[in-house]
């Protein structure tokens, strides 16, 4: 009797429910198989949920408190030589939000040749740059979707409105669109617009604070803050000139 009461709740129910279907055993199995359905697809949310978890704690940028609450960022692996030649230099990472299809090798590279460059802030040989890829580092370079920016410099009390970098700790928080579009004020390549972040933002990491347009028709200093307008200036990415001489202008208070 249990064997045959057995039977009949294991007898694979295509055979029954072929030939005369009653309705019960249907609905159970059923319910059988959407049960496991529903067990199955918790399984694999869990598990996307977990290598999710992984990812963001050890997939970081690896500044414990520092870490951004929503992007997750990916460090350039590489590092390289000192940029400069002033006493101490200060380390720099360049990390990039994932999901923003910037190459951060690439970025890297593109950071360290403006930082290398004669016109760029090593010019005074006081400062010296050079860029790890692990911790400890004194700065960290992020390119960054405006969310994500705006959420990191909110965080530091500025408002970049989805349209500016900003300078936050020691974070130097770069606007993805300002990365990949420059902008209105700046009619050079974006080469040219990527130094002129790279130069402003750096500047505040070493002291510096806004300048203004120091006459019409001259350069505008890097320190100036020229998407915001040139005021008759004219725009430049460069703190120095060719022969080393500092373009600066008024201090802004
Ligand atoms: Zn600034």
């Amino acid at each position: 009797m249990s064997t045959r009461s057995g039977t009949s709740t294991a007898q694979p129910p295509g055979r029954t429910a072929g030939r005369s279907g009653p309705p019960p055993r249907r609905r159970t199995r059923l319910r059988t198989v959407v049960v496991a359905l529903a067990a199955g697809t918790a399984l694999i949310a869990g598990l996307v949920f977990a290598a999710r978890t992984v990812l963001r704690e050890h997939g970081g940028d690896g500044d414990g408190a520092a870490r951004p609450s929503g992007g997750v960022f990916v460090t350039a692996k590489s590092s390289g030589a000192v940029i400069g030649e002033g006493g101490r230099p200060r380390r720099f990472k360049v990390q990039v939000e994932k999901g923003t299809d910037v190459d951060p090798e690439r970025a890297a590279a593109e950071i360290s040749a403006i930082l290398a460059d004669r016109r760029g802030w090593t010019r005074d040989g006081r400062h010296s740059f050079r860029l790890v890829s692990g911790d400890p580092s004194d700065f960290q370079v992020k390119i960054a979707t405006p969310a994500t920016v705006d959420r990191i410099c909110g965080e530091a009390g500025l408002d970049t409105h989805g349209e500016v970098n900003c300078d936050a700790g020691t974070q130097i928080m770069v606007n993805l669109k300002r990365w990949n579009t420059g902008s209105p004020e700046f009619s050079g390549p974006i080469g040219g617009y990527r130094a002129l972040i790279i130069n402003h933002e750096v500047g505040h990491r070493i002291g510096h604070g806004h300048e203004g347009c120091p006459g019409k028709g001259k350069r505008a200093p890097v320190m100036m803050q020229q998407i915001y307008g040139l005021k008759g200036c004219v725009a430049n990415e460069w703190p120095y000139n060719a022969r080393g001489r500092y373009i600066g202008g008024p201090a802004v208070p």
